[in-house]
């Protein structure tokens, strides 16, 4: 399935008319947020440059991660399990019921986590973790079973796995900060938070989202390659060579492949190459990990509304917008002044406008950020940055696939990408604007869209954790009569 995200409506640069100071400025932030093919292909370049870096050493900015996760899937993998995702924005439990033949079924739950929860001590979070799965097993009358069911723990933050259920949470991302937490194993904490609450699981295998998005696609497509994130942050793992792994000490595999989860959210974070503009260090500076992360900053949901507030509160500070008498003015500008006032969501709708007089996304203004009056000048400037910014994230984001692809030598006989993360599935245009980059970073292939295939692989944190579950245990088996 391809992402069903609706055409983002692009504003013609020629359209952008205003005062000459106004003009001016939308001219030099088009040309701070365009990024050609020649510098896309810089970017991929030292993107290839830093997987390799990644793959000999530890400690690199790309970490190369090996996921523990060895060899390819059948496709046959049956059994209940079940799946947990903490992923940024959502905790969600799943019971996933393999069937076999790629096809499978799920029933789940969601719910919300607190900022109090994301930043207090990692033990009220595991037992709030704890609690949902409780609840949720109930739910589904399987709170008094016998046998203790296997947990895939989609947990996606930078862990360095020592096993396929062990690992240690080098830093959070993402906007979570609990105590208690980095240098810790968080299976082995949330283990003990279903102890202390008699919860009949068992944490099986310690899954990062990508890895998990990357098995959920290929349980029907065989020839995936890799798996992304674009949501809340961004993330990829795909299939390596154990013989490429050369900082590999974990001795014996039962596979001659291995699932890398590469954690390039923190691609270029000593800046040598990615396009930062002050908007960016803006951001970057009032996070709550600066320096940290840079890629994914440029690329994700939690942080394109963000840039794009930035750009807007330096034009109402130049007086190149909202510039009305003192008092609107000042009242205008509460809401769009505060920090994460201007969701990424907001862009999707607004790069969705197709009105004439731009009349949606003055009504989404309006509705959002309390800004009443918008000028049809002022919604097409709006419409533009949001353009800019959602364009610059999408071609960015390609670099990767078009690095991945490369690495592996799969561009002839091409591959199937597997993508998560709401950014993806809802954001206008957005993988026509990755498909474009990357028809430019790779322009021997001739039909992009049947070589590099990509493809909503929307229940990775649940479906995949389930099927890396089901891989662990085939891996002990093999262990177990080696
Ligand atoms: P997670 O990454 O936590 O698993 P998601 O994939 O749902 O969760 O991503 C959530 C992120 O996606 C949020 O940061 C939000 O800004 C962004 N987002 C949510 N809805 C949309 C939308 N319609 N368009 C673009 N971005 C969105
Ligand atoms: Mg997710």
């Amino acid at each position: 399935m391809a992402s069903k995200a609706p055409q983002a409506y692009e504003v013609n640069a020629n359209e952008l008319t205003g005062t000459p100071e106004q003009e001016a400025y939308m001219r030099d932030i088009i040309d701070q947020f365009t990024i050609d093919t020649k510098y896309l292909e810089q970017v991929r370049d030292r993107f290839m440059l830093e997987m390799q870096k990644g793959l000999d050493k530890e400690g690199a900015t790309i970490a190369m991660i090996p996921s523990f996760v060895e060899g390819r899937l059948t496709g046959k993998e049956e059994g209940n399990f079940l799946a947990l995702d903490l992923g940024g924005t959502n905790l969600r439990v799943v019971l996933v019921t393999l069937e076999g033949q790629g096809k499978y079924k799920t029933v789940s739950s969601k719910s919300r986590v607190s900022e109090e929860l994301k930043t207090g001590p990692m033990r009220n979070l595991c037992d709030y973790i704890a609690e949902c799965v409780d609840t949720f097993l109930t739910e589904q009358g399987l709170e008094n079973q016998e046998i203790e069911l296997n947990l895939g723990y989609t947990f996606s933050f930078p862990v360095l796995q020592t096993k396929i259920n062990r690992g240690v949470l080098s830093t959070w991302t993402k906007g979570f900060a609990c105590t208690g937490a980095v240098g810790k194993d968080p299976v082995l904490l949330l283990q003990d938070a279903l102890l202390r609450k008699h919860v009949p699981v068992k944490v099986s295998a310690l899954v990062n989202d990508t890895v998990g998005t990357l098995l959920s696609n290929a349980y029907n497509k065989p020839n995936t390659l890799a798996g992304l994130i674009l949501g809340t942050g961004a993330n990829g793992a795909y299939i390596e060579k154990m013989n490429k792994i050369n900082k590999w000490k974990g001795g014996k595999t039962t596979s001659d492949e291995m699932i890398i989860n590469m954690e390039f959210g923190a691609f270029d974070n000593e800046r040598q190459i990615l396009p930062l503009t002050r908007f960016d260090n803006k951001l970057d500076r009032e996070s709550i990990n600066p320096h940290a992360q840079l890629y994914e900053k440029m690329i994700s949901g939690m942080y394109l509304g963000e840039i794009t507030r930035n750009v807007l509160t330096d034009m109402i500070d130049r007086e190149l917008l909202l510039k009305r008498d003192e008092n609107t003015s000042f009242a205008w500008s509460k809401e769009i002044s505060r920090h994460w006032s201007f969701e990424t969501a907001f862009m999707s709708n607004i790069e969705a406008d197709n009105s004439a007089d731009f009349s949606y996304t003055k009504e989404i203004l309006d509705t959002n950020l309390s800004l009443h009056d918008i000028t049809t000048t002022e919604a097409k400037f709006i419409k533009k940055i949001c353009e800019l910014v959602g364009k610059r994230a999408a071609r960015l984001a390609a670099c990767s696939i078009a690095a991945i692809v490369q690495h592996t030598g799969a561009t002839q006989a091409g591959c199937d990408i597997g993508i998560d993360g709401s950014l993806y599935e809802f954001y206008p245009s957005f993988e026509n604007r990755m498909y474009e980059a990357l028809s430019e970073l790779l322009p021997e292939v001739s039909d992009i869209r049947k070589t590099i295939r990509l493809g909503l692989a929307k229940d990775g944190s649940g479906v995949g954790a389930a099927l890396t579950a089901c891989v662990a245990a085939r891996m002990e088996k093999v262990q177990a009569t080696a």
